[in-house]
């Protein structure tokens, strides 16, 4: 009663939403392994996937063809989805995240479903991840990396060119 009113004017006006924010949500394909883990963990079944095996020949001589998956489609319904983010959660490649972009209203609930070009296309909206906590503790993979680039040159073997590393033998024309 005593406080004014914080009523936001949009669409004149648009809200200033906190950056990770629900709004929607955007596929990065290239890291799907079509596990299915997200489809079967949301409890609105509103994730459609669909896709076929393929085989791959052996790498090497004697070696055994695999198969993999290859995913055909992949759509999120957003008329059914309650934004709890168990998808995202639970996905174990990186391959879903929260976009705060939240201007998609339809006048035909059908459209409401995002296939999965729509949602590529929701990734360019995708905040990058805040940077480290500089008092947390180093991630094992920056560590690994780190370890490996201090790690000093091996010491140099006889009948091996000075300065070339691991002993290379001659240098070839136009090599540096
Ligand atoms: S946010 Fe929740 S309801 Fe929406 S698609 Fe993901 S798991 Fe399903
Ligand atoms: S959980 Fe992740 S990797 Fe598995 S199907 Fe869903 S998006 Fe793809």
């Amino acid at each position: 009663m005593t406080r004014r009113s914080v009523t936001d004017q949009y669409p004149d006006a648009l809200p200033e939403l906190p950056p990770r924010s629900r709004g929607v949500i955007g596929l990065f394909e290239e890291n799907c392994t079509v596990c299915m883990l997200c489809a079967r963990e949301c409890p609105d079944w509103c994730i459609y996937i669909d896709s076929h095996k393929e085989t791959v020949p052996a790498t090497t001589p004697g070696g055994r063809e695999r198969s993999r998956n290859v995913l055909d489609r992949f759509a999120i319904d957003f008329a059914l989805c309650m934004y709890c983010g168990i998808c995202i959660e639970v996905c174990p490649f990186d391959a879903l995240f929260w976009s705060p972009e939240f201007e998609y209203a339809e006048e035909d609930i059908l459209d409401l479903t995002h296939e999965r070009d729509r949602l590529r296309e929701w990734m360019w909206t995708v905040p990058v991840p805040p940077a480290l906590d500089p008092a947390g503790e180093e991630p094992k993979e920056v560590a690994a990396a780190r370890k490996a680039a201090e790690r000093p040159d091996p010491p140099e073997q006889p009948g091996t060119e000075p300065g070339r590393p691991g002993g290379r033998g001659p240098r070839r024309e136009g090599e540096a």
